[in-house]
């Protein structure tokens, strides 16, 4: 084990002959400024040029830990430079990194992946910018139902969800409240027994009308308008999404956290990826956390989030290579969206098929937000 600054180490498990070439150019590599993610994209070139071509197999692991870090997204959809003004990108940039940064304070004070996850994930549900919590959308009745879910990547896969929310300010406290409630033997709760639940645990709660934005409305009465033609498609060539995070913590343990209003104009009472664990959220030490956005019943059917961790476990791919792989799988199948996903050593993918996903991530190595949308 190697180590450099406070926060970041690579790990060399085996060596064979050939490896030393491998080494030769990975140490030089290491020598340069650090940017980010370029170390895992190098270590997959080297493993697929080297190691799978070449020589078959790779045998050389160069595990580069990258130390605590937490990725999030806000939702992948129909998004383009063109239709969104300089303004309205900031205001979504700006967002972001307030969720980067509130989850970045815990995690730099040694603090667990699940409180930074959720964290990040109530920034972006107080937003009315985002389709979660306060922005989120109306189902065909003119409801907001909220949906969310949490999960830790220990061995006994301890997980919450809650689905059909009307009253709880905050979804994504109602889901960590279930997993971690000594008394609560449910992953997954829902409706009036969900919103009773948050209540007695003292969870903030709020009339249904709090979650009444006019941008919203207006998408609502648009669809309805339009006979709902395309559900899937947000008319508002902003957000259509939900919003996620996932985090490793100095412990190595991967939390993750997904919340949503769902799509525009739902028939009411769907119930969508977002809650269902495997589907729309995942987290493994083993492998990755992953968070998913986009077409929700596609996600449901293939098994999304846990697809990616699926790949790294028994293919043995990097995360880049599995989220890579299943996005665009879902692409061909006609599925649209993106993931983020994180292993332990925190190395990130956020990998989509649609116009834009706004996403970004933040290391306690160098405490930089690094934002994106297209
Ligand atoms: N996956 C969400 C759902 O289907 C929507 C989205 O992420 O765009 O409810």
């Amino acid at each position: 084990m190697i180590t450099w600054g406070e926060n970041c180490s690579y790990k060399i498990t085996s060596v064979c002959p050939y490896d030393i070439i491998k080494l030769f150019f990975f140490t030089k590599f290491l020598t340069m400024p650090k940017s980010i993610g370029c170390l895992s994209v190098l270590n997959d070139l080297y493993t697929s040029i080297l190691g799978d071509k070449l020589y078959g197999k790779s045998r050389l692991k160069v595990e580069i830990d990258h130390g605590p870090t937490l990725v999030i997204h806000g939702g992948a959809g129909i998004i383009t430079c063109k239709q969104f003004s300089l303004q309205n990108q900031e205001e979504y940039i700006d967002a972001l990194k307030k969720s980067l940064m509130a989850g970045y304070k815990i995690l730099l004070n040694g603090g667990n992946s699940i409180d930074v996850v959720e964290a990040a994930v109530r920034i972006m549900e107080d937003c009315p910018l985002f389709n979660a919590g306060k922005g989120s959308v109306f189902t065909i009745s003119g409801k907001n139902e909220l949906e969310s879910s949490i999960m830790i990547g220990t061995s006994d896969h301890p997980a919450g969800a809650s689905t059909l929310l009307h009253t709880v300010k905050n979804p994504i406290t109602l889901a960590k409240t279930l997993l971690l409630d000594p008394e609560n033997r449910h992953v997954f709760l829902g409706g009036v027994e969900a919103e009773e639940y948050a209540k007695k645990k003292g969870l903030g709660i709020v009339d249904p009308c709090y979650f009444w934005t006019k941008r919203r409305w207006k998408q609502h009465l648009e669809g309805l308008e339009n006979g709902n033609k395309n559900l899937a498609t947000d008319l508002n060539p902003y957000p259509k999404g939900t919003v996620g995070a996932v985090a490793v913590d100095k412990n190595g343990i991967i939390a993750t956290a997904t919340s949503t209003g769902g799509w525009n104009n739902k028939k009411d009472g769907r119930i969508g990826d977002t809650p269902l664990i495997a589907c729309g959220t995942w987290a493994d030490n083993e492998t990755c956390g992953v968070s998913g956005t986009g077409d929700g019943e596609f996600f449901i059917r293939y098994g999304v989030a846990q697809d990616v961790s699926s790949r790294m476990r028994y293919l043995g791919e990097s995360v880049n290579q599995a989220a890579d792989g299943v996005v665009k799988n879902l692409g061909k199948v006609g599925g649209s969206g993106g993931v983020i996903a994180l292993d332990k050593y925190g190395n990130v993918a956020m990998p989509f098929n649609t116009g834009g996903m706004y996403r970004g991530y933040i290391r306690v190595s160098d405490g930089i937000p690094y934002v994106y949308i297209f």
